[in-house]
Formats: C-alpha cells, structure tokens, sequence
C-alpha cells in the first residue's frame, strides 16, 4: 500500500529563487511550507546580516512567519506605545499608536535559520533564462556567472529594486528617482543622552520641517536583546537633494567610487558626514540632534518609485522590490515582500500538480497587483505630503 502510494507521488515542483534577502527568503520558507523544492541564489558570498537598520512590524511578516512555521519569539521586536511629534525647539506632542519594531537583520537571521544550508547557494550571480516546453512540462533554465546551470518550474525574481531578472522581461525598467534621499543610522542606545534616552523611551518619534522629516525608534540590539540599555535607536532623515552634481557628491564614496542608489554604513565621505552633522544641529530638536551626531557611520539610500505592468511573465514571477518600489513612509518594504511570498505559496499549493502552477500563478497576480499598485501609489502622496513643495523641482 506504501509502496504504491510513493510511486504516484509526483515529484514536488522546483522553485529558483534569485535573491537571498527578505524577500528571496521569505519566498523559499513559504513555498517550502506549501511543498515546493526551493533553491535560492544570492549575488553576495556573505550573509547580508551585518547592514541593515530597523523596520514597522507588519501583519503580512507575521502572517508568512506563521505560514512558514517560525516561530520568531517575545524578543523580536521592540514596542512602543505612541508617536511623539517633536518641534525644533523641543516643544512635544504625543497620540497614542502602539506598535513594534524590528531589526532588518533579526527578521533575516530568522529566516536564513529556517533555510536548510544546502539549498542556499551563495555567491551565485544571475544572468540569463529561458523557458522551454509547454503544458505540463513547461519550464525554466536559469544561468548563472559561474556558469552554473539551473533548471526548475518557476523562477522567482526576489533581486530587489535594480533586478536582473525584470532587466530581461521589461527590458528598460527602472526605479525613478523622486527627489530626495533618507540618511540613516543606527546606534547602541547607551550611546544616547539621558535627555535624549528619556524622549524617546517607549516612543516612536518624529520631527516634521520644511521640506525635511526626521524619524527614530527603538529597534533590538545587534545581538538581538530587547532589555533596555542593550537596544539599539535607528534614525531616518529625509532631506530633498537635486539630482546631478549635488546628487553624485552625497553618493562618491570614501574611495571615490561612484555609487548610484546607496551608501552602506562607512562608506560616507567625512566632508559628507560632517555637512550632516552641522545640518542636524541647525535644523533638528536638540536631542534628535545628538543621533546624528553620535552615529560614525550614517548611511545612505535613495528615495525611489518603481511600478511593474505585470507580476508574472510565463514562469517567472517578480516579487518585493523587484516587482514594486514603494516609499520607506508606507513602512511597506518587508510587508509587501512578506505579502507577496505568502499569496505565491498560498496560489501555489499544488500537491504537486504541474498544470495547476500557471493557474496559480494567474490567481497569485490578481490579487497582489492592485494592492502593491495602491501602496506604491500611497507612498508617493505621502512623500509629497512629508517633503512639499521641496522636491517637486529636484526629481
Ligand atoms: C543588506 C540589506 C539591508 C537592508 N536594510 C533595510 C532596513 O534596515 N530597513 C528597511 O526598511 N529595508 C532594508 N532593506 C531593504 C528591504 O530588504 C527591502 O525593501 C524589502 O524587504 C524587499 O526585499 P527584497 O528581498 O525584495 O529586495 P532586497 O532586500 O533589495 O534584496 C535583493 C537581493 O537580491 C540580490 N541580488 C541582486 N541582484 C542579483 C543577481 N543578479 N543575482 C543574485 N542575487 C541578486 C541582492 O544581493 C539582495 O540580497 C535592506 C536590503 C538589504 C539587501
């Protein structure tokens, strides 16, 4: 009985995942769960969980956690009970918005946990794919820099903002740029002033000014403790800066390389670091100030829109950034990725039945189209709200 039970099993459907971030691994821990074999492909030789800041605790992480069977634990996140809206003379105001958040770099270590190692492969850059055959035994061979040769029944693009992978189905496509850049910083919170510590406890807190907006919040410490003393506070600035020269100085590394969206932490000229510094004193409430004069190595990242015509294109699907760039302001970026993984894997559960895979595929971007359409749509007129009139020549 056994016996034959096993030989008309069919085998579990393959899925190359290109993109070893959250959203790559978002991917392969729910598919896992709905019985694909998953593969995953991530450019980087090395874990990614030295970058990274803070980000909002989401429904849909939680819900694709849960999918997934991982179990994140009472130290994954930091709460906080409301927002303070600070004034630059220090006056504040606070509503009460309970809330947690996380570090980028304990939803990844999490999920890079729940991965079996053998089926990671990193340092594998995509380059090209074809799709062969048709009905059933339609498929995907994915090629790779080393020349590394992979075949499956789905590519899942999770290569972020910059994807090779879309290059190749919407040749062209490419994030636009919308005027301004968030600084950002992270930093122990026993580097904080006791008048900046006694702010910002339990509070996720905020300074609107013309055409500028400062945010911070208490994340989890880099070895994931929650105790007060041991956390972290992740900053965000958003200042508009034109496009062109101004643009290219702020994005000239220590090295004199020219980066095009990011800075990562230690990369920022100390002239750059200096101009912020001096910036946040004239502009910023004296103790969120004091963030960004404490922070040595601030960081950088571009305030981008991006905007797929389609999820899915024969078998390849883009998900995340890839698919969809919305504004940090939405607090969006690991909840639509999370969102996206979850609804593929839920379209996806085939039992292993190969014909079902394009009718899932169907039922998978119906339903995530309009909603990342919306929440990309809602992030710029929120960007627009936060930044004014100040970046509407600069993009
Ligand atoms: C190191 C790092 C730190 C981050 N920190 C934060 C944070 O603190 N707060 C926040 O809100 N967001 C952060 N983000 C962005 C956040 O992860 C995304 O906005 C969101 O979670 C969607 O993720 P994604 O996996 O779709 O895209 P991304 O996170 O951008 O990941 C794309 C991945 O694809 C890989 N890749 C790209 N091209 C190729 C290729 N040709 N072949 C193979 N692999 C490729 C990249 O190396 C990267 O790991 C960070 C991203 C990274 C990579």
């Amino acid at each position: 009985m056994a016996q034959s039970l096993s030989f008309n099993t069919p085998p579990a459907p393959k899925a190359i995942v290109v993109g070893g971030s959250l959203g790559g691994l978002l991917a392969a821990v729910c598919l896992r769960a709905a019985g694909w074999d998953v593969q995953v492909f991530e450019r980087s030789p090395q874990a990614l969980d030295s970058r990274g800041g803070g980000l909002v605790l989401q429904p849909p992480v939680e819900a694709a956690l849960e999918f997934a069977g991982i179990h994140a634990g009472s130290d994954f996140g930091v709460p906080s009970r409301d927002r303070t809206f600070v004034s630059r003379n220090g006056s504040v105001r606070r509503m009460y918005m309970p809330q947690t958040q996380i570090a980028w770099n304990g939803l990844y270590q999490r999920l890079r946990q729940a991965v079996d190692p053998a089926t990671l492969h990193a340092g594998e850059t995509f380059v090209s794919f074809r799709e062969e055959g048709s009905g059933a035994g339609r498929h995907v061979i994915v090629r790779f820099a080393s020349g590394r040769e992979e075949r499956g029944d789905l590519l899942v693009a999770a290569d972020g903002p910059l994807s090779a992978v879309r290059s190749q189905v919407l040749p062209g496509a490419a994030p636009r740029y919308a005027g301004y850049a968030a600084w950002r910083g992270v930093l122990p919170e026993r580097a904080l002033t006791e008048g900046a510590h006694d702010l910002l406890q339990g509070t996720f807190a905020f300074q609107d000014g013309r055409g500028h907006q400062f945010l911070t919040y208490a994340i989890p410490g880099e070895d994931g403790s929650v105790r007060i003393g041991e956390r972290r506070q992740n900053w965000v600035w958003y200042r508009p800066v034109a496009q062109g020269a101004m643009l290219d100085a702020v994005l000239r590394d220590r090295q004199g390389q020219q980066h095009t969206h990011s800075l990562p932490p230690g990369a920022m000229r100390d002239a750059e670091v200096r101009t912020l510094q001096h910036d946040a004193r004239d502009l910023l409430a004296p103790h969120l100030a004091s963030l960004v004069t404490a922070t040595p190595e601030p960081f950088l990242q571009l305030i981008q829109d991006y905007e797929a015509p389609r999820m899915v294109f024969g078998r390849v699907v883009l998900i995340g950034d890839a698919a969809f760039v919305a504004r940090p302001h939405t607090g969006a970026g690991a909840g639509k990725a999370a969102a996206n993984a979850l609804a593929l894997a839920e379209a996806l559960r085939t039992g292993g039945n190969a014909n079902r895979i394009d009718v899932g595929l169907a039922e998978f971007e119906a339903g995530q189209l309009p909603a990342d359409r919306q929440l990309v749509r809602w992030g710029i007129t929120l960007g627009r709200r936060i930044m004014g009139g100040a970046v509407a020549q600069l993009a």
